[in-house]
């Protein structure tokens, strides 16, 4: 009489803690059943996830976050730390052209029309490899 107590509290216990760690109800279910309880109790306590369900969202969602902040700080530095060669205004990332001087501060790749790096060898978007440009000086 006692143990069937003792059994069903424990299977009451086992199957809202196996449904909060996303572990399979039934078949620790049926082993505290068969079990009387209490070894499987025990077995349970030593192989469950230390980790509910909210627990791994929650870290999840953490480090979702964390990705995301950092990525985001990523784009603001390259926004903001990026200087004109020429005449030092503040240009972003995505200018062609500085606005203050008119330095060209990228230049396009001619196969796929990407921004490049005026020194960039081959395109990063494309492969397009680039014959560096003459110097503009002798042209004119
Ligand atoms: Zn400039
Ligand atoms: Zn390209």
């Amino acid at each position: 009489m006692g143990t069937a107590v003792l059994v069903a509290v424990i299977l009451i216990w086992i199957i809202k803690d196996t449904s909060r760690r996303g572990a399979n109800t039934l078949v620790w279910s049926v082993f505290t059943v068969v079990g009387l309880g209490l070894l499987p109790l025990i077995v349970y306590f030593l192989v469950r996830d230390p980790l509910t369900l909210d627990d791994h969202m929650a870290d999840k969602l953490n480090n979702d976050v964390l990705k995301l902040e950092r990525s985001y700080y990523a784009f603001l530095m390259d926004e903001q730390d990026r200087k004109c060669p020429v005449c030092g205004h503040e240009v972003k990332s995505r200018y062609r052209f500085c606005p203050a001087c008119g330095n060209e501060l990228h230049t396009v790749c001619p196969a796929c029309g990407e921004l490049m790096e005026t020194n960039w060898k081959s395109c990063p978007h494309c492969g397009h490899k680039v014959e560096q440009p003459e110097v503009k000086g002798e042209l004119v």
